[in-house]
């Protein structure tokens, strides 16, 4: 008996130690379910900076719901004759560092672009009656040697000179610095706080000052001549964001910096680094579902799809733009108001008619028309995407309102095919900008696109993503994440007249 009770003791006491001492049968770090809506860059590189950044990576179970039946929202491509185009984020700046990285993780080719207004490409610029400026055509491989190409590119840099003067050196500068104070978004993140609102972040990177002002105030005071801001600054806002220089300095600033050298996009579309990032981060998508709803209840998120589905999940993040989409919130959430500008983009596959533009030949226009603000121009740019023969090319118009084919068939002689995309494209910006916060809730309901006020690209979605992701995996366990400094939230609270309950 006594022997019994003494073997008893003695498994006992190893069933303590074991139980004590092996790491295997510690208690799993707890799950998480994070629910992600909205399969676009912002969805996308969350998911990879969640796994990357997490210390339990098996952890966090991510589902990202998508309501079409593709990835990658705002960077879609269109095909024509076979050609393949990108319908809307079209080219990426050399200094964005997450999207090269991307590119390098996903083993994606890339293209570099050709800088449409610089001074090696054929650029005009129209008023609605006439060009009011053009550089000289460059020639083609085949019809002149290779210096032929250098002495045009050298003329049409005096020629932009000669009518701009050194404001374009202030521009250039205006542009420099802002992209410099930028890549501190890129600092080690031991030395990087973590944000809980934009005006935080905007503020932490000296960016906050340019979404106070336009475009047109800051280039004022940095001493650009009207001429370069009526013109040329002009051009290129409306091309990038469909909008004239009352945006905000900021917006402005991102938007000249898309006419830089250097840019480049992914050979067959950007919208495989969102594919790629999904993959790569093992997320489960749910493609063309879309999601109707999101309750809080007793710690959990309920989400609600247009299928009759419900998920259940500890976390949301809200990655694509709340302005003109039906999601109901229970608690209802408040967000400053905020419209979309409407881009039109259309696809043409035909020949421009020359007499629209009061010259003889098609050959006489230049391969990208730029346009200033002049009342009843009905479009913001034409470009030349391919040339199949010199009567038959691709071409995408920008513009801000639907163009009917009366319309079309006035500004180009033949029209072989025809694509029209409405894209609600990016935020209709005001100086000075007010802010969603990233925060809808102060639980885990969570907001990227509250960081398109400061700028709309491929790259702010990821920097703003990036930060969310932080900030999730710093609220869901603080001791593990002591190396990331927070900020004591700064939240502005301007503006409040103007918010909206969703
Ligand atoms: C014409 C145009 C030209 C542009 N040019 C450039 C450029 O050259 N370079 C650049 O960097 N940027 C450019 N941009 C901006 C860039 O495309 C965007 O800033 C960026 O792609 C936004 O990504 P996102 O993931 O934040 O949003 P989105 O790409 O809009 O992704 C949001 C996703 O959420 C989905 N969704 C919405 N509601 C629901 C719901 N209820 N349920 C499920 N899914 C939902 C949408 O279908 C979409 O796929 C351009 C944009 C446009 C429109």
């Amino acid at each position: 008996m006594k022997e019994k009770h003494l073997r008893a003791s003695l498994l006992l006491l190893f069933l303590f130690l074991l139980l004590s001492s092996s790491p295997t049968l510690a208690s799993p770090p707890p799950s998480h379910r994070i629910c992600v809506i909205g399969s676009g860059i912002a969805g996308s590189s969350l998911s990879h900076f969640l796994k990357t950044y997490s210390p339990n990576p098996s952890s966090l179970q991510i589902t990202i719901f998508e309501r079409n039946l593709i990835v990658g929202g705002r960077t879609a491509t269109v095909t024509i004759a076979g050609d393949t185009f990108e319908a809307g984020a079209s080219i990426i700046h050399p200094k964005n560092l997450h999207a090269l990285k991307f590119t390098s993780l996903l083993n994606l080719p890339i293209k570099t672009q050709s800088n449409k207004s610089d001074s090696s490409s054929w650029f005009g610029i129209w008023d609605g009656s006439r060009f009011v400026f053009k550089t000289l055509q460059p020639p083609t491989p085949k019809s002149g040697p290779p210096f032929y190409a250098k002495i045009v590119s050298f003329l049409n840099s005096l020629l932009v000179f000669g009518r701009y003067g050194f404001s374009l050196l202030r521009m250039e500068r205006f542009v420099d610095k802002t992209v410099g104070s930028f890549l501190r978004y890129y600092e080690n993140l031991e030395s990087r706080p973590v944000f809980s609102t934009v005006e935080e972040m905007l503020k932490w990177a000296d960016l906050y000052g340019l979404t106070r002002r336009t475009l047109q105030e800051e280039l004022a005071d940095a001493g650009l001549s009207r001429r370069l801001i009526s013109e040329l600054v002009t051009v290129i806002t409306r091309i990038n964001y469909g909008q004239n220089v009352s945006i905000s300095g900021l917006a402005g600033a991102v938007s000249l910096a898309g006419s830089d050298s250097g840019l480049w996009s992914v050979e067959g579309g950007n919208w495989q680094l969102a594919a790629g990032l999904i993959r790569h981060s093992n997320a489960s998508l749910h493609l063309h579902e879309e999601i109707s709803s999101v309750s809080y209840t007793e710690g959990l998120y309920e989400l609600n799809s247009t299928k009759g589905n419900s998920y259940s999940c500890d976390i949301t993040v809200v990655a694509t733009p709340l302005d003109e989409i039906k999601i109901s919130f229970t608690p209802p959430i408040s967000i400053p108001k905020r419209r979309l500008q409407h881009t039109h983009a259309t696809f043409v596959r035909g020949l421009l008619n020359p007499a629209y533009f009061g010259l003889s030949s098609a050959s006489e226009i230049p391969e990208l028309v730029g346009t200033i603000e002049a009342p009843d121009l009905p479009f913001s740019s034409i470009s030349i995407l391919k040339k199949y023969s010199e009567e038959d090319m691709t071409y995408k118009v920008f513009s801000r309102i639907a163009m009917a084919d009366e319309l079309l068939d006035l500004i180009f002689s033949t029209r072989r095919e025809t694509i029209r995309i409405n894209w609600g494209a990016y935020p209709h910006y005001e100086a000075p900008e007010a802010f969603a916060p990233f925060l809808l809730d102060g639980l885990h309901l969570y907001y990227i696109n509250a960081f398109e006020n400061a700028a709309s690209t491929i790259e702010t979605s990821s920097v703003a993503a990036e930060n969310v992701a932080r900030l999730i995996l710093s609220r869901i366990d603080p001791t593990s994440r002591s190396d990331i400094p927070t900020l004591e939230s700064t939240g502005s609270h301007e503006g409040e007249n103007l918010h909206v309950d969703l």
